[in-house]
């Protein structure tokens, strides 16, 4: 099953916005066992519109829009599907009545302007918008399914999970592929498939994906054959291989995160968590925090910059940062051991880097990372070089934190 996405607007084949839905919307269908071949961008011009929905219905099965589909008159995806399918617009009187309700309950009488929201091309089914105001439209013809969706990325998002996929699963027309995604950290693409390698059998049908991101290297297993029962099958057989292999560097699946899956780990376990973050500076704790319930064990932290707020404020001993310097592992492990007193958890942090691009010496190159974890029982530090871009730095180091407390509480060597 083909399938293409087209997404619309100026301001993404200007460049002012990065094609997030895209992606998106790649994913889930790709997950749902479709092939894409292409993805298109448009601006918001009609004709340019027209052909790109033409040359999709042609070449896929499944041809799915984002944008364009507002009240307002930047808004013009509706006239080109009407263009493109020569449907006339009828009126819907269920749709405009839940958008009556949603602005009663914000209490903001409904624009007029929001009333052509409920017109849809005749024939067309729509996806309801719990987010927001414009529907998403659904035609089905000769066999080939056209579908339109709003491009805030938050509303396509809600339709796609809640409506669109659950609509594509009944057709059945996509059963006969499995696909997982086991998420890996700490080790990097290349060890993977050196790892891997050895007893690696892929059968006629199965591929094995390696997706790498700022926290780790995503596996991606994707099967197909004659039903879904031998998608399956073929496809556990190459997960429990690489379970096995990779056991230890595997922290979830799907759509797991590292620090949902660490925050799951402090809360099952009744642990707090701190922090004391120097070259991060507070990307840390919004990574612990991006989880929704993280107060149950995240606790605090200091962003300690300056040698003087570390001293200060976590009382790490001047004698350290003068003979060691404030990108060392005993400075390192003060910043935990005083942030775990300063806030009286379970476990604390703490990063100290040379984040870049430069400031940089012989014997610390611009990279050089330390972190270190202090509990109870054990602290200990560890250096780490993840490169010389400042930004991915940070976002790498607060990951390999996060790894470091998932290894301790599950005794991982
Ligand atoms: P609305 O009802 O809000 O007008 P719409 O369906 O008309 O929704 P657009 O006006 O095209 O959608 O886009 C709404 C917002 O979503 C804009 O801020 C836009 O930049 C953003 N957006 C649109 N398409 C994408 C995309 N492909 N990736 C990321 N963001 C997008
Ligand atoms: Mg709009």
């Amino acid at each position: 099953m083909n399938a293409e996405i087209i997404t619309i607007g100026d301001e993404l084949v200007t460049g002012f916005r990065v094609d997030t839905n895209c992606a998106f919307i790649c994913r889930q269908l790709t997950s749902a066992g479709y092939n894409i071949k292409f993805t298109t961008s448009v601006g918001d011009s009609i004709e340019s519109m027209e052909e790109a929905f033409r040359l999709a219905m042609r070449r896929a099965s499944l041809v799915v829009t984002t944008g364009g589909l507002g009240p307002t008159d930047d808004d013009i995806t509706k006239k080109a599907i009407v263009k493109t399918f020569k449907r006339n617009l009828i009126f819907h009187e269920d749709i405009l009545s839940e958008l009556k309700k949603r602005y009663a309950i914000r209490g903001i009488d409904m624009p007029a302007i929001n009333q052509n929201q409920a017109l849809l091309p005749q024939g067309a089914r729509f996806f309801p918008n719990k987010n927001g105001s414009a529907v998403g439209i659904c035609i089905a013809e000769q066999g080939k399914i056209f579908v339109a969706l709003p491009g805030v990325p938050q509303e396509m998002e809600q339709i796609v999970r809640d409506e669109l996929i659950p609509y594509l699963l009944s057709l059945k027309t996509t059963q006969n592929m499995s696909s997982m995604t086991l998420k890996t950290t700490g080790i990097v693409e290349s060890k993977l498939a050196e790892l891997l390698a050895p007893g690696l059998k892929l059968e006629q049908g199965v591929k094995l994906a390696y997706l790498p991101g700022y926290s780790g290297v995503n596996l991606r297993v994707l099967a197909r054959a004659d039903s879904a029962e031998d998608a399956q099958s073929k496809s556990a057989e190459l997960i429990a291989y690489i379970e096995k292999i990779c056991d230890k560097f595997i922290f979830g699946r799907e759509d797991d995160t590292l620090e949902g899956v660490v925050g799951q780990l402090l809360l099952d376990n009744d642990k707090t968590l701190s922090v004391a973050e120097s070259c991060t500076a507070g990307q840390l704790g919004m990574t612990i925090t991006s989880v929704s319930g993280a107060s149950k064990y995240f606790v605090g932290g200091e962003i300690a910059y300056a040698n003087e707020t570390k001293i200060d404020r976590l009382g790490v001993d001047p004698e350290i940062i003068e003979q060691h310097g404030a990108v060392s592992e005993q400075c390192a492990l003060a910043m935990a051991k005083g942030a775990r007193k300063l806030y009286g958890t379970s476990y604390a942090l703490s990063v100290t880097g040379i984040a870049g691009p430069d400031g940089g010496t012989e014997d610390k190159p611009v990279g050089t990372t330390w972190i270190a974890l202090a509990s109870a029982h054990n602290s200990f530090a560890h250096n780490f070089n993840f490169g010389t871009e400042r930004n991915s730095n940070r976002i790498r180091a607060s990951y390999a934190a996060l790894e470091l407390l998932r290894r301790e509480i599950l005794d991982i060597k």
